[in-house]
């Protein structure tokens, strides 16, 4: 192994993580902590459609758990 594959395996790292990024931008599962609703949106940021609370918890998606 070199340095230069070392390297080679960041930059894979990383576009890995921008492909998750870009995958996540329409599976925000939103949950507001004032009122309990729930929605998904494709925006990391914004305001509780029902109340208008900014205290939301915000969940990618593709991290909830298969079973
Ligand atoms: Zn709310």
């Amino acid at each position: 192994m070199s340095k230069n594959n070392k390297q080679k395996d960041i930059s894979l790292l990383q576009a890995w993580q921008k492909k998750i990024q870009d995958a996540n931008i329409n599976n925000i599962f939103c949950h507001c902590h004032t009122c309990e609703y729930e929605w998904v949106d494709s925006s990391w940021e914004g305001i509780c459609p029902n109340c208008n609370s900014s205290n939301i918890e915000r969940i990618s998606c593709w991290q909830f758990p298969d079973d």
